[in-house]
């Protein structure tokens, strides 16, 4: 990665949410190493430890166990960042999760437990992970995550994790406003739709992504590096005035109304 300003140096994060190359996690994390960050990356099972670590070599960042589903592996987190040469400046949650074929059915035919996933993996974790890391921040660290649109529109088949989404952006701004007298910022970007693993599980995302493109005022999709820009501001010292905050990354997309298009009269 070039041109990218020295914003990080001699801060250390930890980033969840690496699969692939795709995730928006990964181009956060590229960004932030190459920022000057030291990083430590997550991957919630064996399968996708063989995948992480050669992706965090690249980087020269440690790699540790997290299914955000166990509370030990969280508390691990905890007790590991909490040692005083481990301590974080930053945290990124890129993680959620709900059942593909309830997201394609409809809103109607989210089951209890469908429910339960969705929220626990894509909501809860964060609140999770920021109790559990409340001992192993440095002053002035910040956390961030990351939610979608369709949190207060929407949007086909985004269903219960339109749901989840607008519980995360409403605990972003709780823990915000928690966690602010101790100089911690907490922050969600809202991407819009980038073609990754999560997002394919989204039905008709093909159709959403071409709809994009073709009307946002910048007349392109959002792309790994626009959310790694932004995340830089947020997670350095530039964003210091910024807590409990969605900053919308997506083109602007979102100023839209339904029948906006200013290329026809
Ligand atoms: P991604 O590459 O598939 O990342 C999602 C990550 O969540 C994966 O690493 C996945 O691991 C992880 N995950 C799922 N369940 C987990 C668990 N129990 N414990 C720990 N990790 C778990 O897709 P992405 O698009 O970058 O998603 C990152 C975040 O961006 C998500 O919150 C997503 O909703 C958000 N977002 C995405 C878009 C988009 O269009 N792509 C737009 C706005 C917001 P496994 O692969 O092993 O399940």
């Amino acid at each position: 990665m070039q041109n990218i300003p020295q914003l990080l140096t001699g801060k250390k994060g930890l980033i969840l949410g690496v699969a692939n190359e795709w995730s928006l996690a990964w181009g956060i994390a590229q960004a932030a190493h190459a920022a000057g960050a030291t990083l430590s990356l997550t991957y919630p099972n064996e399968a996708m430890q063989r995948r992480v670590l050669p992706m965090a070599a690249q980087l020269g960042a440690n790699v540790l166990e997290c299914d955000v589903t166990h509370d030990t592996h969280l508390a691990e987190l905890g007790r590991y960042f909490g040692q005083p040469e481990n301590k974080l400046d930053f945290v990124v949650h890129a993680v959620a999760f709900a059942n593909k074929e309830e997201l394609r059915a409809g809103i109607t035919s989210t089951s209890r437990e469908g429910f339960r996933t969705a929220m626990e993996v894509s909501c809860f974790s964060f609140i999770a992970l920021a109790k559990a890391l409340e001992g192993a921040l440095n002053p002035n660290a910040s956390l961030l995550t990351l939610t979608y649109e369709g949190s207060t529109k929407v949007v086909p088949n985004y269903n219960i994790m339109g749901v989840a989404k607008a519980a995360l952006e409403s605990a972003t701004r709780y823990l915000a406003a928690e966690l602010g007298p101790q100089g911690v910022r907490v922050n969600a970007i809202s991407a819009g739709p980038i073609n990754t693993l999560a997002a394919r599980g989204i039905g008709g995302f093909g159709g959403m992504l071409k709809h994009h493109e073709a009307t946002a005022p910048l007349r392109r999709l959002t792309t790994q590096a626009d959310v790694a820009g932004a995340a830089l501001f947020l997670l350095s010292s530039m964003g210091s005035g910024t807590t409990g905050e969605v900053l919308m990354v997506d083109t602007g997309a979102h100023i839209l109304g339904p029948t906006v298009s200013f290329d026809t009269p």
